[in-house]
C-alpha cells in the first residue's frame, strides 16, 4: 500500500505512524511545503520518502492534513492528479467548506470527509503520537457521495487505528463542533490574554498559578495559523456560540454585582451536570 500525507504534523503524521504499525506493508509517502518539517519527519520515522504533487499518481490513500484554508485550494488538485483506485481524505475541522469546493470534481467518488475528534495542543512532525486515535470519534461527512468500495478501504483503516465512526453532515458537523472545541479554543485563548495583559502589571502573577489554571489555558499553546483559517470558515457558528458565551458571562457578572451568590451557588450546581455528562461520553467509549 502507498500511503501519501500532505502536511506532516500532528494529525498526519499521527496517522502515518498508526497506519505503519499496523501495515508495515505500506510506504509512507509524504509532501509538505516546510522543508524543516520534511527533513524531521524522515528523521523520526514519521515518513519512509520525500514525494512531491507529481507522485501522487502512484497514491492508493492520501491523507490530506493541512490548515483548512490550505486545504480549500489544494483538495481539486489533489483529485486531478490521484488515479481511479485511489481514495483521498481530509482531516480537518470545519467540513461544509471544505465538502463544497468537491461537491461538482469529477472525482468527487474518490473523496472521503472526515474530522478524527483527537488532538493536543502542539503541531508539527515532532508532535505525532501514536495511538492518537484509539477509542476516539472519527466524524464522517457525505459518505454517500465516496465510491462504496473506497468507503470501505477508509473504514478498514479508521477502525484498525481504534476510532468509532459517527456520519453527520457537513453543517450540522460545523453547528456542534463551533461549541465544543472552536469556543473552547477562544475561552481559552482569551484567558490566556486576560492574565497575560495582567501580568505586566504584577510579575508574581504567574508564581501563583496552579494546576486548574495550566488545564484551562493548555488550548491557548495552539497555533495561530491552523486556528485563524478555522474561524473564518465557521464565522457565523462561531459567532452564534460566542454570543451565547458572551451572555453567560455577563449574567454571571451581574449577580456578583449584585451579591447574588445563591443565584452562583444555583448555577455553578446545575453546571456540575458536566460530570456526568462526560462520564457517560468515556463509558460509551
Ligand atoms: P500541523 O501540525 O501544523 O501540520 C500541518 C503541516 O502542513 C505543517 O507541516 C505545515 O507547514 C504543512 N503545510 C501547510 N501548508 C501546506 C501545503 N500547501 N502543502 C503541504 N503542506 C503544508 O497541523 P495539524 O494540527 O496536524 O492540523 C492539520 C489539520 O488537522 C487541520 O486542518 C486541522 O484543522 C485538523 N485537525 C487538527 C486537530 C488538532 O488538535 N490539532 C484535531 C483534528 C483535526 P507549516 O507549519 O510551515 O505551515
Amino acid at each position: 500500500m502507498k500511503v501519501f500525507v500532505i502536511g506532516i504534523g500532528l494529525i498526519g503524521g499521527s496517522m502515518v505512524l498508526d497506519i505503519k504499525a499496523h501495515y508495515p506493508e505500506a510506504t509512507i509517502y509524504g509532501i509538505d511545503t516546510n522543508e524543516k518539517h520534511l527533513q524531521q519527519a524522515l528523521e523520526l520515522g514519521v515518513i519512509d520518502k520525500a514525494a512531491t504533487m507529481d507522485d501522487l499518481a502512484i497514491a492508493d490513500f492520501v491523507i490530506v492534513s493541512v490548515p483548512v484554508n490550505v486545504a480549500l485550494g489544494l483538495l481539486p488538485k489533489v483529485l486531478d492528479l490521484i488515479n481511479d483506485n485511489a481514495i483521498v481524505l481530509e482531516v480537518g475541522s470545519t467540513k461544509n467548506p471544505i465538502c463544497e469546493v468537491v461537491a461538482t470534481h469529477s472525482r468527487r467518488r474518490n473523496f472521503i470527509a472526515t474530522h478524527p475528534i483527537a488532538g493536543t495542543e502542539f503541531s508539527g512532525p515532532s508532535a505525532a503520537l501514536r495511538d492518537l486515535f484509539k477509542g476516539k470519534t472519527n466524524i464522517i461527512c457525505e459518505v454517500e457521495k465516496t465510491a462504496f468500495k473506497l468507503q470501505e478501504k477508509a473504514l478498514e483503516v479508521f477502525k484498525t487505528l481504534g476510532m468509532r465512526i459517527r456520519y453527520m453532515d457537513p453543517k450540522s458537523h460545523d453547528k456542534h463542533i463551533a461549541y465544543v472545541s472552536h469556543l473552547s479554543h477562544i475561552s481559552s485563548f482569551m484567558l490566556g490574554k486576560t492574565v497575560i495583559d495582567k501580568e505586566k502589571d504584577e510579575q508574581d502573577i504567574f508564581d501563583m498559578a496552579g494546576s486548574g489554571f495550566e488545564s484551562t489555558v493548555r488550548l491557548a499553546k495552539s497555533s495561530p495559523a491552523m486556528w485563524t483559517p478555522i474561524f473564518e470558515q465557521n464565522k457565523a457558528q462561531v459567532l452564534e456560540s460566542l454570543e451565547e458565551y458572551i451572555s453567560n458571562l455577563t449574567k454571571f457578572k451581574d449577580l456578583l454585582v449584585q451579591d447574588n451568590y445563591q443565584s452562583i451557588y444555583d448555577e455553578m450546581a446545575s453546571v456540575n451536570k458536566i460530570k456526568e455528562i462526560l462520564n457517560g461520553i468515556s463509558v460509551k467509549k
